[in-house]
């Protein structure tokens, strides 16, 4: 075990989603302040290897690494490997709010654990013995968690688990927690409970009762928290600090109030407030260290972004045509991305999500838009819906920016409106389109297994100039994060094609991958990037293609 690394686990209490990823990422923060070298592990209990599977209604979106895991279960043997860059939407909350970039294995699932068990005693690993949750499975878990810290010289490493306390599914790796507590020294481990704190509108007061059955199920597991944070819709009141504090066993400094915010950026410095930054030093035994000036680990720079996110009031409406939207973290990033591009002009974006269907009346809903951003996606559902929308934005000339899937379908809107290709389609919609003006890429072609097996990760692009994405990045190479399998189709980008318009302005190294279009055009920004540029974007440095959409978004706005 790494001799420097001190951990902090982060557990959730009475329910999920109350906000315990952006809670622990401002733990990160405001360690950062001190001058921590700090990074955060996300435990997800569910069975899937990594959430690239999972459907985005049901589990929101799938975070892409800047780096492709290759995870081995079972080391130094001729088992497969699998890759791993999809991973949980709580990670771009992490890099959003902590600047760092973090490995895909720091999200450990369940699915791994228990594969690498199974497959390591099939390769007679444990030969002999009796393969079991204790001690092997929690061995694994505790192995995996010493190997992040040790890798990455960690001062601190945030570890949250996924679920809420009381999921049987969890209960495994809060024993390897546990076991941690008593194997490491004293001032090693830290212990922060998320938990809510309902108001009962009937009573007029906030109550800590399921609070004090959450900090129970903790403690029946053998863990006692050191700290308290009530997600709760005001701050927490006086005699609710009183009786949590009373009721669970921890002194009533630490117990943090964590309200919902207008502005998230803004819990770091409600936190310090608060001294849960000297609370966890003084836990862990930790002396802050000089801070070298960097616009992530200073104070005031945090500060300024957070003073930008709430002076931002003007609004800027942006139309969000898709079909994930039942839950609202599905397009997070992008969400989060738009909102970074339009605080650094002064306005406030207002998304309009536009959930299609076979009633929607595209041009009636994006005629109140200032701009157009055309959502990620994967299969039929919607996909004409989506097209229509990308042809309302020829027509209309309103700034245009596709992601990935909405990039593909600008692209085929294009070819069936201009080059008069009328059943241009992608072969991922029709496999028997006459014009699979987006198709397969060669490299997917053999693919058989689904996970980890798309174009994925962090890739060089290489821009022409003289193109709107140049002017936007103003470098040559840069480096985006991708997730697909099928591509924009250059067969089809031809003479005509430039003419009416449609040019690529990057590629891949190789200069076959296409990887962005655009119009040429004077009067109309639309681009269309097969990258994801969401993923890179934070409050403090907006993604420079987003930006670019948002000053054309504002300027359309203005000349209304
Ligand atoms: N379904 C498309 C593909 O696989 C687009 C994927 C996406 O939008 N991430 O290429």
């Amino acid at each position: 075990m790494n001799e420097k690394a001190k951990f902090i686990f982060c557990t959730g209490g009475v329910m999920s989603g109350i906000g315990k990823g952006v809670a622990t990422a401002s733990i990160g923060k405001i360690l950062q302040f001190r001058g921590f070298n700090i990074s955060v592990v996300k435990i997800d209990p569910y069975l899937n290897v990594d959430p690239g599977t999972l459907n985005p209604l049901e589990h929101g979106e799938c975070f892409i690494t800047e780096d492709v895991w290759d995870f081995r279960p079972v080391p130094d043997s001729d088992e497969r490997v699998y890759r791993i860059s999809e991973i949980d939407q709580d990670f771009g909350t992490y890099e959003r709010f902590l600047g760092i970039t973090i490995h895909p294995s720091n999200n450990i699932t369940s699915g791994q654990i228990y594969l690498s068990t199974i497959l390591r005693e099939r390769k007679g690993r444990f030969l002999g013995r009796t393969v079991q949750l204790i001690p092997h499975v929690t061995d694994m878990i505790k192995s995996r968690l010493s190997e992040i810290a040790q890798k990455e010289d960690l001062d601190v490493l945030l570890v949250e688990c996924g679920g809420t306390v009381g999921d049987l599914e969890s209960s495994i790796f809060l024993e390897s927690f546990r076991q941690l507590r008593l194997e490491l020294p004293k001032n090693k481990t830290a212990f922060v409970h998320v938990t809510l704190v309902p108001y009962s509108k009937a009573v007029g007061q906030q109550k800590s009762k399921p609070t004090q059955h959450s900090v129970k199920m903790l403690q029946s597991a053998g863990l006692q928290p050191d700290i308290i944070i009530g997600r709760s819709e005001k701050p927490l009141e006086e005699d609710i600090r009183n009786k949590i504090s009373l009721f669970s066993n921890v002194p009533k400094e630490a117990v943090i109030s964590n309200p919902d915010l207008e502005n998230i950026y803004e819990l770091p410095l409600l936190f310090e407030e608060q001294n849960l930054g000297d609370l966890l030093c003084e836990i862990l035994d930790l002396k802050a260290k000089l801070v070298s000036y960097s616009e992530i680990t200073n104070f005031s720079e945090w500060k300024k972004t957070v003073k930008l996110f709430n002076e931002a009031v003007k609004p800027v409406k942006i139309g969000m045509p898709g079909k994930y939207f039942n839950i609202t973290d599905s397009y997070i990033s992008i969400n989060d991305a738009l909102e970074h591009a339009a605080v650094h002009q002064g306005y406030k974006t207002d998304l309009k999500m536009i959930n299609i269907d076979e009633t929607t009346n595209i041009s009636e809903e994006l005629k109140d838009c200032d701009g157009i951003l055309l959502t990620p996606g994967f299969g039929e559902r919607a996909v004409e819906g989506m097209i229509s929308a990308a042809e309302y934005a020829m027509e209309n000339k309103i700034p245009f920016l596709g992601i990935c899937f909405g990039a593909q379908l600008f692209w085929i809107a294009f070819c069936r409106k201009y080059l008069g290709l009328e059943a241009a389609n992608s072969t991922e919609i029709n496999k028997d389109t006459p014009y699979p003006v987006v198709d397969l890429l060669e490299s997917q072609k053999h693919v058989t297994e689904k996970g980890g097996t798309m174009r994925l990760g962090g890739l060089d692009v290489y821009l022409r100039e003289n193109t709107k994405l140049f002017e936007a990045y103003g470098e040559k190479i840069i480096r985006e994060r991708f997730r697909h399998r099928y591509h924009i189709n250059s067969n089809y980008i031809n003479e005509e094609a430039r003419e009416k318009g449609m040019i690529v302005s990057s590629t891949d190294e190789t200069g076959k991958i296409i990887n962005s279009i655009e119009l040429n055009r004077p009067d109309h920004w639309m681009v269309g990037t097969q990258f994801h540029p969401e993923f890179k974007s934070a409050p403090f440095k907006p993604s420079p293609v987003y930006s670019a959409f948002i000053k054309e978004a504002i300027k359309y706005k203005n000349n209304k």
